[in-house]
């Protein structure tokens, strides 16, 4: 699969919090930048931050303002990993930002730590079309959310029954899966 056919989504709302209520969650500054490295690192087309909320965007934007101007001379790096990175208030309008860039609409891809009979294994999974794997917060994307998505990847598990990765660990790990060199 070639990685810049791919791109993530990095969903605020909706999500469950930990009652299993549907919410919106804040942003988190260090979800931006791990996550916008990680997509850089692999060769990823970009990174969609959705947020419902436009006082959420608009913090987004400054954030990746600030790295992309008066920053950038501090630290490029960060610069290189921010300007794939985009603000969109729904998950339809990532999908329809690939599906502009690309004249193919992305099969959306959900991940999840909750076990599902229907997850697609890692071993194997291939896609022809452009992908967006999608990643929530919170508490993780609600399943009516990832009833409307194309398929979703097996849960990442290590040999314990803790499971709780954040986002950024669970994002890197996963494009690693997908699209990392290996030494063999
Ligand atoms: N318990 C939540 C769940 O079931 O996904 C974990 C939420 S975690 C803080 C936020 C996001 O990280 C999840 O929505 C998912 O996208 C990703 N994530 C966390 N653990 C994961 C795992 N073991 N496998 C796949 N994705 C995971």
């Amino acid at each position: 699969m070639d990685p810049a056919r791919a791109f993530v989504a990095l969903v605020h709302h909706p999500v469950y919090d930990r009652t299993g209520k549907v919410v919106s969650t804040a942003l988190t500054n260090l979800d931006l930048h791990d996550i916008a490295r990680s997509t850089r690192t692999y060769g990823l087309g970009g990174f969609f931050v959705v947020h419902p909320v436009e006082a959420q965007r608009e913090l987004a934007s400054r954030i990746l303002g600030h790295w992309r101007d008066e920053g950038a001379e501090l630290n490029d790096f960060r610069r290189m990993a921010l300007e794939r990175v985009h603000v969109v208030p729904t998950l339809e309008d990532a999908a329809k930002a690939v599906t502009d860039r690309l004249r193919e609409r992305p099969q959306l891809i959900a991940t999840c730590a909750r076990p599902s009979g229907t997850a697609v294994r890692f071993t194997g999974f291939d896609c022809k079309l452009p992908i967006l794997l999608v990643f929530g917060t919170g508490w993780g994307l609600t399943e009516e959310l990832m009833a409307t998505c194309d398929a979703r990847l097996e849960p990442l598990q290590g040999p314990t029954d803790y499971n709780h990765l954040s986002v950024r660990s669970a994002c890197a790990i996963v494009l690693d899966r997908l699209y990392g060199i290996r030494q063999d």
